[in-house]
């Protein structure tokens, strides 16, 4: 991956979490429609700028919030999340003081195994006291059916907040059927997931975590002032409007 090696590369972050994705195909971690659902993500960033626009921002720090006060937050990652931003979700966990637990939708022993291995290597190296759940899980999710209802009871069942970055639709209003806040992290402001989440940050995976990463929190924007239909609209907007003028300006 030379590109990815080159910093100077007009796409190499883009390049980079390709090559990520490569890097953990080849472990076993991914579902074989892992890069469909990361090509559909990248389509939306290209249009969004490949920037945080300022109510995702405002999205992120309601949600940080959000699981800051909450009695038993949880993060919920799948394979494309681990291979993404393995490292930024274990240090979001280790920030906010809660579990982080590996649930995904198309569940085999060997990706189980594949992801705790890889989760647990990185934690070793990061040097954080995190907890790693999904290895034993003892509990189903209400409403769906199959292996991808399983959970752990002491993680996302009993979760009263849960960051769900790069869910399935179904999943996510699963979740919030429970009564959970369900945060959802989504480049696509349409998406089912996007739409049926509590709190939804459109923003690219690790560029949204780098950024939760680095907020103050005694100084968050709280759940009063955030307004869901709006904040999807915001980056409907962002995307449809951004464009508009884009090569007649080229042409000025
Ligand atoms: P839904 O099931 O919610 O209707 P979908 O079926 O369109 O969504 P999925 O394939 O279930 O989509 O999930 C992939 C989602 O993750 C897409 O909405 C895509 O935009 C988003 N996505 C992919 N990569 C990233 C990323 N790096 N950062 C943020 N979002 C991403
Ligand atoms: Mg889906």
């Amino acid at each position: 991956m030379d590109h990815a090696a080159d910093p100077s590369h007009p796409r190499y972050r883009s390049l980079l979490m390709r090559h990520r994705l490569e890097v953990a195909a080849k472990k076993g971690m991914l579902a074989d429609s892992a890069m469909i659902a990361h090509g559909r993500g990248e389509a939306y960033d290209y249009l969004l700028g490949e920037t945080t626009i300022p109510s995702a921002d405002v999205a992120a720090q309601v949600a940080l919030k959000a699981l800051m006060q909450a009695e038993h937050p949880v993060l919920s990652v799948n394979g494309n999340v681990v291979a993404l931003a393995g490292d930024e979700m274990l240090k979001l966990a280790d920030k906010i003081g809660c579990p982080l637990e590996v649930n995904i939708f198309y569940r085999t022993p060997e990706r189980m195994d594949a992801l705790l291995t890889d989760l647990n290597e990185r934690k070793e190296q990061l040097g954080l006291d995190v907890d790693i759940l999904g290895a034993n899980p003892d509990a189903v999710i209400p409403g769906l059916k199959g292996p991808r209802a399983k959970c752990e009871a002491k993680g996302i069942l009993q979760a009263d907040a849960i960051l769900v970055p790069l869910e399935d639709g179904d999943r996510c209003e699963a979740l919030v059927a429970m009564g959970k806040t369900v945060i959802v992290i989504d480049l696509n402001p349409l998406s089912r997931s996007s739409q049926r989440g509590s709190i939804t940050i459109v923003d690219e995976l690790s560029r949204c975590l780098e950024n939760m990463l680095k907020m103050e929190t005694e100084a968050l924007t709280s759940l009063d002032s955030y307004d869901h239909m709006q904040t999807l609209q915001d980056a409907l907007n962002a995307i449809v409007g951004g464009m508009q003028n884009k090569f007649s300006e080229a042409k000025e």
